[in-house]
Parts: structure tokens; sequence; C-alpha cells
């Protein structure tokens, strides 16, 4: 990927070319050779931005995990039927399915002498959250960028509440 969009500079192979108006380079799969304009997106909410863009050793490790932060904070489990492949070891993460896929909510309290998981967490014994994230997750978490994401999780989700109506599919009457 080594050719620039003339309209919008996304980068590109050499063979995804579609035209060529004198020393512009054209392509219509990023923006349609300039039909579409997409503004800036703005930097994420401290101290997410710092942990995805920083060199010191808290923020590699939070790159190096940030699936398993991503799952320590998540409300629900996936789930799925069907023929399901996942390849984790050379190249990118691949996760195949050919079925049906959903989110699995659970209760909204765990069952008795059990942990509590996913959502359970963000409302059942609230003065241990962190803990019960991080054995719900048992995964390769820091206790401490955890508790600093929980503490500005909310922060995060009014960062992108503006957003979402923009990736929402269903109809709605405004
Ligand atoms: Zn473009």
């Amino acid at each position: 990927m080594n050719i620039s969009c003339a309209n919008c500079s996304a980068l590109h192979w050499a063979g995804e070319l579609n035209k060529k108006v004198g020393n512009r380079q054209l392509f219509s799969m990023c923006c349609g050779y300039g039909k579409i304009k997409l503004n800036a997106l703005l930097p994420p909410p401290e101290p997410l931005n710092h942990l995805l863009t920083a060199i010191d050793k808290q923020s590699k490790e939070f790159r190096r995990n940030i699936r398993n932060y991503n799952n320590a904070l998540a409300m629900t489990s996936i789930g799925a039927s069907g023929n399901i492949a996942a390849h984790t070891t050379n190249g990118i993460f691949t996760y195949k399915l050919h079925g049906q896929l959903y989110h699995r909510i659970g209760s909204l309290l765990p069952e008795p002498n059990r942990t509590p998981a996913f959502a359970q967490i963000y409302i059942y014994d609230t003065d241990h959250e962190v803990d019960n994230r991080l054995h719900a997750c048992q995964a390769d978490v820091d206790k401490k960028t955890l508790e600093q994401l929980q503490i500005h999780y909310f922060l995060f989700m009014s960062f992108l509440a503006p957003l979402l109506p923009d990736f929402n599919f269903i109809p709605t009457t405004r």
C-alpha cells in the first residue's frame, strides 16, 4: 500500500487504481473519486488516547492486550451457531462463521455462588467491580489500567453516544 488517493489520501495497492488523470491517481473504493468527504475523527478521550498512542510500559501493555481489555469491559458475550472457525496462528486473527451470530446477555444477577460477569458487573457488588472484572475475564490485563478504563467508561460512552445514530440502521421517526 504505497499509492495515495489524490482526493482523500487513503493508501492503496497499485492494482486498485481506477483512473489516472495527468499526475492524479484516482480511486473509487475509498471516496468514490472524491464524492464522499468525511470529517476528521476527534481524538479519543483521556486516558484512552494516551494508552493508544504513548510509548510507556503501561500503554504498550494495553495495546498488546487490547482485546482482553475490551472483553473485560464488555456487557455481553458473543454466541454463535453453525460452523465456526477461528484462526489465531499466523497473520490477522480470523473468525469465520456460517450461521447465526448473537449476543448472550444472561440474567441481571449471577447464579448463587457464581461471580458476576459481563453486564452483571456493572450493577452487582460494584464496590469490588475491578476485582470482579479481573476474575471474570481471566486474561492478561493490568489492574491499574483496568481501573483507569472503568473510571472513565461513562466518559467514553458520552464520547460515542453522538456517533451512534449514524450507525443505527433501524428506521426511526424523527
Ligand atoms: Zn479517496
